[in-house]
């Protein structure tokens, strides 16, 4: 990965020449890039110096992060283009049908985001460099070309690692692969402020800085995205096209295209003798990343991946003993960058044909999804969502529909009824709606690197239908729901319903401003109403304090939650209020594991939905000091998913025995159950994995990678049975689609409840499953818990909580934290 100089010297000859103008990064920083890492509020400074120094630059702040760090965006372009923005936007979106009107727009759109992995560090190093040769030696590609740079996505992973970096490294660099500065800590800089990997949130933007880059991407529409990246230390440098599977949606342009692309960058590279490789690895399927997303929006969007990440640092020996330096990751980033946006220039009209006809959405095979609007709370959900990545629905005005029922994997006559959603897909952002919501997406290999289903009717919950016709609709709602809440004094109880998130989340700020709940464990009628079990009841009783009722209602309306009066605990059918079934809930306090073992993913989803979905506080402790804590001090433990064979020893197994017997409510999730299973003192056991009887590996060398996945599920859609009779599913249905990752099963629990499970007919629903692993899924366990003593352990083999996307899953955390032992005085 040596630079050969040739390069290097071109683009310091054109610094100085135009260093009169504006200064280089270099000049500016009062360092080379490459020498150092330019911590992220420097690099914003050279962006504002370049867009006050040069009048073709603009620089728009679009957001921040959690931790406050600024999001911008950097238009580059000629001064007429920059002068005409607007104008340009609007005529470009007009060519999508998004906005009305049928300009003509010949300006080529690049959009080039770095750093969306924090420790993947050149890139953003790149960015500098990459406005500084635009504005200087490049002007001729602006003429019909608008450059837009995201410097950095993820600043808080960026600075995590750099400042850790920092810290640690020696004096110069040591390029010993052994050295401290070549072993990141947990978590890493990776992922952003709760752990999220950004690079997988694009179409489901849980975190806050897809959201707001979202709003923006989709309000530009470019016509090429690239996402820069780091891989291992030994790589060569990956770009596009990329490789198989791709998804169906992909036209033959945005292949032919990328090729281009990566023949343009070949020039480059190969004048210099830089290694590199395509059509390999990097696969375009899953549609959250930072190339499908765009791709799936019309775009040609792009990986590019440089040797480096987390190990990098500021140089370090490869495994072929060259060494790899942070400037050479900076100048090969930056040189894709600058061929990037060369092409485009080159081909701007026809980009521009080519994106006008990628929005004729009218022979996608399904015409319609139509969604059952059972639960308010799901459907707002979904629409946010929707609204988010500005997709249209509207709402079902006739009555029977015809098509594949998501619940039963048949072509089925559906019932619908006013108020049911429709998703049509001959509508802008089409081919999104298709990747998001088909029932399964096409592979065209399995060899893929992440999950292969993903479809919302089944994340979110919905009883759905796709139908090839269109289905009627109207744009209004005929319904609105009154959520007006009115005080009562005379008022025996307020009841409210228990079947979403925002009931959860509900009821933790009831928790929190000390009003004490029950909930019905049983379904009751009363005044003529019916209530499902887990309804909360909020008794007088309970609650004799001056402001009850104020409080409450008050409560109810800023969580936007509809609480009914009743005069009586005496109802018509099922149990009282006052039964033993009608159980109150304690504030819980809460301890959640986090630190070395822990998968920071599933941490950080944990993390991120206790924060920002119930608002509820957790205490978080760390692997390290794990077994010296007093478990007595918490009501519920969650262990997230990880490797925890020193972390969960005997001792620490023991002491949690112990506390699960004296009340408390211990939840291991995925990969920690591993820690559980076999144990003293713990129900759960593995399934045995069905042996393969051939005794030789005769398969051919080149085919075992292929043999290999036959064990793995790395992401398909199973049905379960649900017990919805034990409070760990209430507010669910018999039926509940998991998103199985991984191969590894459980058997069913001798000792101890079975609540959602995979009988012996299961199969996989969506997604690929291999031939050897799908075999193990029929009996085997899915949610369980274990009663010992007082308490109990919850064992969730699959994850509910997968990238904050898997939105069904949220509510079994819920009711494990809030309904199982929370009655209990310990
Ligand atoms: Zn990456």
């Amino acid at each position: 990965m040596k630079i050969k100089s040739l390069l290097l010297l071109t683009f310091l000859t054109f610094e100085s020449i135009f260093s009169q103008n504006i200064k280089s990064p270099s000049e500016f920083l009062g360092y080379e890039i490459g020498s150092r890492f330019t911590r992220h509020h420097k690099v914003v400074a050279y962006f504002k110096y370049v867009s006050k120094t040069v009048s073709n630059v603009q620089l728009e702040k679009y957001g921040e992060t959690n931790e406050h760090r600024p999001l911008y965006l950097s238009y580059i372009s000629s001064q007429k283009n920059i002068n005409n923005l607007e104008k340009i936007r609007k005529a470009n979106l007009s060519q999508t049908g998004i906005v009305a009107g049928v300009s003509k727009n010949k300006t080529a759109i690049v959009w080039l985001s770095y750093n969306v992995h924090g420790n993947e560090a050149s890139s953003t190093e790149a960015s500098m460099l990459t406005i500084y040769d635009l504005v200087t030696t490049k002007k001729t590609w602006l003429e019909n070309t608008i450059v837009i740079m995201d410097p950095c996505i993820n600043p808080d992973g960026r600075d995590r690692y750099v400042n850790w970096y920092n810290q640690v490294k020696s004096s110069p660099y040591n390029g010993e692969q052994d050295a401290k500065e070549h072993d990141e800590p947990w978590p890493g800089g990776r992922a952003n402020h709760y752990l999220f990997d950004l690079n997988r949130d694009w179409a489901w933007a849980t975190q806050i800085e897809s959201q707001q880059r979202i709003k923006m991407y989709n309000k530009w529409m470019p016509h090429i995205h690239v996402d820069f990246h780091e891989q291992g230390i030994n790589s060569p440098y990956y770009f596009a096209p990329g490789a198989e599977p791709f998804h169906e949606v992909i036209s033959d342009w945005q292949r032919d295209f990328q090729t281009q692309i990566g023949k343009n960058h070949a020039r480059y590279f190969d004048k210099e003798g830089w290694l590199y490789f395509t059509k390999e690895s990097f696969d375009l399927l899953y549609p959250s990343y930072g190339d499908t997303y765009p791709t799936f929006m019309g775009a040609i969007g792009m990986t590019f991946e440089q040797a480096g990440g987390g190990r990098g640092g500021l140089g370090i020996k490869t495994d072929e003993g060259e060494v790899l330096t942070l400037k050479d990751r900076a100048i090969h980033h930056m040189t894709t960058g600058l061929s990037t946006v060369e092409i485009s220039s080159k081909n701007a009209k026809k980009l521009n044909t080519e994106f006008k006809k990628f929005f004729d959405n009218s022979n996608l095979e399904y015409k319609s999804f139509i969604l059952k609007n059972e639960n308010t709370d799901k459907t707002e959900r979904l629409t946010n969502l929707l609204d988010t990545h500005e997709i249209k629905y509207e709402y079902v005005s006739n009555g029977i529909v015809k098509g594949y029922r998501f619940n039963t994997q048949k072509e089925e006559k559906f019932t619908t009824s006013d108020d049911d959603l429709v998703i049509h897909t001959n509508q802008p952002k089409g081919k999104m709606v298709k990747a998001l919501f088909e029932p399964k997406a096409r592979l065209s290999d399995s060899l893929t690197y992440d999950i292969t289903a993903w479809s919302l009717p089944y994340a979110h919950g919905f009883d759905a239908v796709a139908s090839k016709t269109k289905v009627s609709s109207s744009k209004n709602k005929t319904n609105t729901i009154d959520k007006t809440n009115t005080i009562d004094k005379t008022a025996y109880a307020y009841i409210s319903k228990w079947n979403s998130i925002e009931d959860a989340t509900f009821l933790g700020a009831l928790l929190q401003q000390n009003i004490t709940p029950r909930f019905s464990e049983k379904a009751f009628s009363l005044g003529g109403k019916s209530y499902d079990s887990g309804t909360l009841i909020i008794l007088r009783n309970d609650n004799r304090t001056a402001n009850f009722d104020k409080k409450l209602v008050s409560i109810a309306d800023q969580n936007n939650r509809n609480i009914q009066t009743v005069a009586t605990g005496f109802v018509d059918i099922g149990l009282d209020f006052g039964s033993y079934s009608v159980k109150p809930i304690n504030k819980q306090k809460i301890a959640l594991l986090s630190g070395k073992g822990t998968s920071s993913l599933s941490f950080g989803e944990i993390w991120h939905f206790f924060e920002n979905e119930l608002k509820y506080p957790l205490t978080i402790l760390n692997s390290d000091y794990f077994d010296s804590v007093k478990f007595s001090k918490y009501d519920v433990i969650i262990i997230p998913s990880g490797y925890y064979r020193s972390i969960l020893n005997k001792s620490t197994l023991d002491k949690l025995s112990t506390f699960v017997s004296s009340g408390g409510t211990l939840i291991a999730i995925g990969n920690a159950l591993n820690s559980f299973a076999g144990k003293k003192g713990y129900a759960l056991k593995s399934k045995e994995l069905k042996k393969d009887s051939t005794k030789y590996n005769l398969t051919p060398y080149a085919d075992q990678e292929r043999k290999n996945i036959k064990n793995l599920i790395t992401g398909a859609i199973f049905k379960s049975r649900v017990d919805v009779t034990h409070p760990l599913a209430f507010g669910y249905k018999s039926d509940y689609f998991s998103l199985k990752l991984s191969g590894t099963t459980y058997s069913y629990l001798e000792n101890g409840i079975n609540v959602a499970y995979f009988d012996k007919d299961t199969k996989n629903v969506s997604g690929y499953a291999g031939s050897k692993a799908i075999k193990n899924v029929p009996e085997s366990l899915l949610f369980g818990e274990e009663q010992k003593g007082q308490g109990s352990i919850i064992y969730m083999v699959d994850n509910p909580l997968f990238r904050s996307f898997w939105d069904n899953g949220k509510l079994f955390l819920a009711n494990a934290v809030f309904l199982l032992n929370s009655n209990k005085i310990k």
